[in-house]
């Protein structure tokens, strides 16, 4: 573990497009560090669910936004991994389905929702330091963190993992409803080091963002150190 128990916690921000092994490097990361993982797209899938669930029309954004207000969540954190319950219930594979992947993207452009969805990715702080994988990470949640990455790869080969994983989805749909919504669209966030990793394992992906990771960390400890000490208190 990189970080010393006063210290502040940290967040690692991995943003990209799907398929891109967010989740897959995400897990790798947090665990090398001891940090907590956060899926903050298994979020917007749970909010996804609960509206095909209440039968309410996942394009209807007032619809959306008055069920993002009600429903009864609660945030939760076991093993290592920062998760959302409604109604004391984790849908974790409900989200996974064809039809939730369909309609996620859709909630996902609600501002009220998205506001939700902020407040309640901060709150997670509280379980400590994290590696928190989404969209607007690096842009919108965190983005004063030091610690930003986006994953990207080429459309055939994310589209070849999905297919891997048992999932027919059309992928550059989703990405281009992500990249061109009005709220915290899909983009590269200022000084986040991107990493195509078409032609890479998940080991290498993971090396790469924990060197890089090592990197920054040892940099901001020097400026630290060079600061005088009356502005360091
Ligand atoms: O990462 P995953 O593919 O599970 O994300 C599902 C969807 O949730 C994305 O396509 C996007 O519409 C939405 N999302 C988002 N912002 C995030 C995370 C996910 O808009 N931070």
């Amino acid at each position: 573990m990189l970080q010393s128990k006063n210290k502040p916690p940290i967040v690692i921000a991995i943003d990209g497009t799907s398929a891109s092994g967010k989740s897959t490097n995400s897990k790798l990361v947090a665990k090398a560090l001891g940090f907590v993982h956060v899926d903050t797209g298994a979020m917007y899938r749970t909010l996804a669910w609960y509206c095909l669930q209440q039968r309410i029309d996942v394009q209807n954004a007032k619809a959306v936004a008055a069920a993002c207000r009600r429903w009864k969540t609660a945030l939760k954190c076991a093993d290592g991994h920062a998760y959302l319950v409604v109604d004391g219930y984790y849908p974790a594979r409900e989200i996974r389905t064809a039809e939730v992947s369909a309609a996620v993207s859709h909630v996902a452009t609600v501002s009220k929702v998205r506001e939700w969805m902020k407040k309640t990715q901060h709150e997670c702080i509280k379980f400590g330091s994290l590696v928190m994988e989404g969209r607007d990470i690096g842009t919108n949640v965190f983005p004063e963190t030091d610690f930003k990455y986006y994953l990207d790869a080429k459309l055939e080969e994310r589209s070849r993992r999905r297919a891997a994983d048992g999932i027919q989805e059309n992928l550059a749909a989703r990405d281009q409803r992500d990249s061109q919504r009005a709220v915290a669209p899909l983009m590269i966030a200022l000084g986040a080091k991107v990493i195509n990793n078409s032609q890479m394992t998940s080991d290498q992906t993971s090396a790469t963002i924990l060197a890089d990771i090592r990197k920054r960390m040892a940099e901001r400890e020097q400026a630290q150190a060079r600061k005088p000490k009356a502005e360091a208190r």
